[in-house]
């Protein structure tokens, strides 16, 4: 039987690059275009959280989740580009939580973000960059709501310049006057009010004077763009709300699109990296930035938007609002649960961090839409458990194996490497006596061709103890086998001189009965049966939605009962080990007791889905 998983991970063709990213970076830096500090602003309560004097070789980026839900795989591609990019050219990426809507916020997805973030390997707290600045040290992690202070100055500077108004219209009525992607919009009857009307209205909206609604600041800019996103966007809105870090102190909040450049350019950031579906909002990005460096408010060089694609994978969603479901619906048992795409629960799953790193590496950013396959992932995680994992035996689902020939209450060890390839990583002791666990499916009294498994008068090695020859099964009342037995040669164990002797075609692993442990694992699958869930399948009606939570696997998780070799009594939540034969696991970080292991199956040896896409096995 083959130990070691064929690795089928990505080959160096799909090492996808971000040389595209990499190139306007490396253009920045060769033109020197960051040699100069930005900001020069007026200091708000925030100032002391702004970032300090930057080499300008150096450069910024940022990862900014809005902290409404669990950071997901697609987050974790975001996170190792921007973090990675400032670690290669000796830069700094913040981690900056963009919690500028008062509403779904909390604090338990910000603690969880960063815990997420800090798991992945990534630290903002100026870990990267130590022999040139020593002095200079940055906790660079930041908070959006901070700047509140500032957008509503920079709110006002707009005004005071004619960039901006207050519109009175209602929701419907702007909507209905924006125009579409074919037509222009039409001028809103208060876009020529007076700049002394509009900051007067403006000051009385952030002292509560008016219902959410009422009015809503927007950038005058033109209506009849052909870009939507230019024509008067709104930037500041009424919110009678509570913010988890403000309070009740504001009951106005800036929109995303005009907080965001405003947090770049606070913090420096020299490259804002973001998903594609905000290629649109760039010119009004630049807008803002370019009217505020214009003001004197901020310096230039401003803030470049970089655009890449998002991730998307096969077998899963990659949608808050769609995990939310899964998680309130109770489809899964909580946001940590194995079987979500969040990184708490592929912590929980045992994929190791630096696998993520890895697949991020390789599937790299562009922007071209694109959907990798789940395996894509699965086989680097395998890449990277195959190199790390220790060996144990276990037997999933057991049988008992009787050695007429050994004497019964003898024990002995067996010495098992606990690599196969690396020799420093030591041994482990498995004790071997008369009575042993091995695998239901090892034996067969009337096998087929081709089975070199058990099966009367077949020699098998027992992996790294002795060679057995099988000579027959009892049989319960019903006439299923309940007990196999053998006889072993007692000059056959692995290591000794004549080991080498016996050439045998099975090699078949096993736990000795008066020793194992019995733990619970839990075999997870995939939570989809389908590769895009939701999606219309062939012969569906026209124009009927079909809801992803129809492709649901109802057998996502099995959990039995299993035979460990007695070392595994000792995993620490979070090791991670090779079940030989059956796939990769990890003792789990929440149910594991001191000396009571539970273990998750986080990838079996090999992929099982690939040869029947759709299919459950
Ligand atoms: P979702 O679309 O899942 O609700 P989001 O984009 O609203 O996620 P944010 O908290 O705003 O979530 O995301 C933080 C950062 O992560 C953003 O810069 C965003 O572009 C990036 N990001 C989100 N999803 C993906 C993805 N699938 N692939 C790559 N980056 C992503
Ligand atoms: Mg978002």
């Amino acid at each position: 039987m083959s130990q070691e998983p064929t690795s089928n991970a990505a080959s160096s063709s799909t090492l996808a690059s971000t040389n595209f990213i990499r190139n306007l970076i490396e253009a920045d830096l060769a033109a020197g275009k960051h040699t100069q500090r930005r900001w020069s602003g007026s200091p708000g309560p925030a100032a002391r959280q702004l970032t300090g004097p930057l080499d300008p070789a150096r450069i910024r980026t940022r990862f900014p989740p809005e902290p409404n839900g669990y950071l997901h795989f697609g987050h974790a591609k975001s996170i190792c580009l921007n973090f990675g990019l400032a670690q290669d050219y000796g830069g700094r990426c913040h981690l900056r939580f963009d919690d500028t809507n008062p509403e779904k916020e909390e604090q338990e997805y910000v603690d969880s973000i960063v815990d997420s973030v800090r798991w992945l390997g990534f630290s903002w707290e100026d870990a990267a960059v130590e022999s040139a600045e020593a002095a200079v040290r940055e906790c660079n992690l930041y908070f959006a709501s901070n700047y509140f202070d500032w957008m509503v100055e920079f709110a006002e500077y707009l005004i005071a310049s004619g960039n901006a108004y207050v519109d009175s219209q209602s929701a419907d009525e702007m909507r209905a006057t924006r125009g579409t992607l074919i037509e222009p919009g039409t001028d809103s009857p208060f876009r020529q009010r007076g700049v002394e009307e509009n900051m007067d209205l403006f000051k009385r909206m952030q002292q509560g004077e008016f219902p959410d609604g009422a009015h809503v600041l927007r950038a005058k800019i033109d209506m009849a763009a052909a870009n939507i996103n230019l024509r008067d966007p709104a930037i500041y809105r009424i919110r009678h709300a509570s913010h988890h870090n403000t309070g009740d102190r504001w009951c106005v909040y800036p929109m995303y699109t005009y907080a965001h450049p405003i947090e770049d350019a606070l913090e420096n950031i020299t490259h804002s990296i973001c998903t594609l579906e905000f290629a649109d909002q760039r010119p009004f990005y630049d807008w803002v930035l370019e009217r505020l460096a214009e003001g004197g408010l901020l310096q230039r060089p401003l803030p470049q938007q970089i655009e890449f694609s998002r991730l998307n994978l096969t077998y899963i969603v990659l949608s808050k609002r769609k995990l939310i479901q899964l998680v309130e619906e109770r489809h899964v048992a909580g946001w940590d649960d194995p079987r979500l795409p969040t990184l708490v629960g592929a912590r929980r799953r045992g994929y190791p961090a630096e696998g993520f790193r890895l697949f991020a590496e390789r599937v790299g950013a562009s922007r071209s839409d694109s959907l990798i396959e789940y395996t894509q992932l699965e086989d680097t995680m395998r890449e990277v458990l195959n190199d790390s994992a220790e060996r144990r035996m276990a037997v999933l689902d057991p049988l008992r194996l009787v050695i007429d020939n050994y004497p019964a209450g003898q024990s002995e060890d067996c010495h098992a490497p606990n690599h196969p390839l690396r020799p420093e990583m030591g041994k482990r002791v498995m004790p071997f006596g008369r009575e042993l666990w091995i695998e239901r499916e090892d034996f067969m009294e009337q096998p087929g061709k081709g089975y070199h498994r058990l099966y009367p008068g077949n020699l098998v090695r027992l992996r790294h103890a002795y060679v057995v020859r099988c000579t027959g099964c009892e049989r319960d009342q019903n006439g299923v086998v309940n007990a196999v037995h053998c006889d072993y040669l007692p000059d056959s164990k692995s290591g000794s001189a004549g080991a080498d002797n016996y050439k045998v075609k099975g090699n078949l692993h096993w736990v000795s009965a008066a020793a194992a442990c019995l733990t619970e694992v839990r075999l997870y699958d995939r939570l989809f049966v389908v590769p895009s869930p939701g999606a219309r399948r062939e012969g569906d009606p026209e124009g009927i939605e079909r809801d992803f939570r129809e492709d649901i696997n109802p057998g996502s998780i099995r959990v039995i009962e299993a035979w460990l070799e007695p070392s595994l009594k000792e995993a620490r939540p979070e090791d991670r080990f090779q079940f030989e034969r059956h796939g990769y696991f990890v003792a789990d970080r929440v149910d594991s007791q001191p000396g009571v292991p539970v273990f998750n199956r986080t990838v079996t040896l090999k992929d099982s889905w690939s040869s029947k896409p759709g299919q459950r096995r």
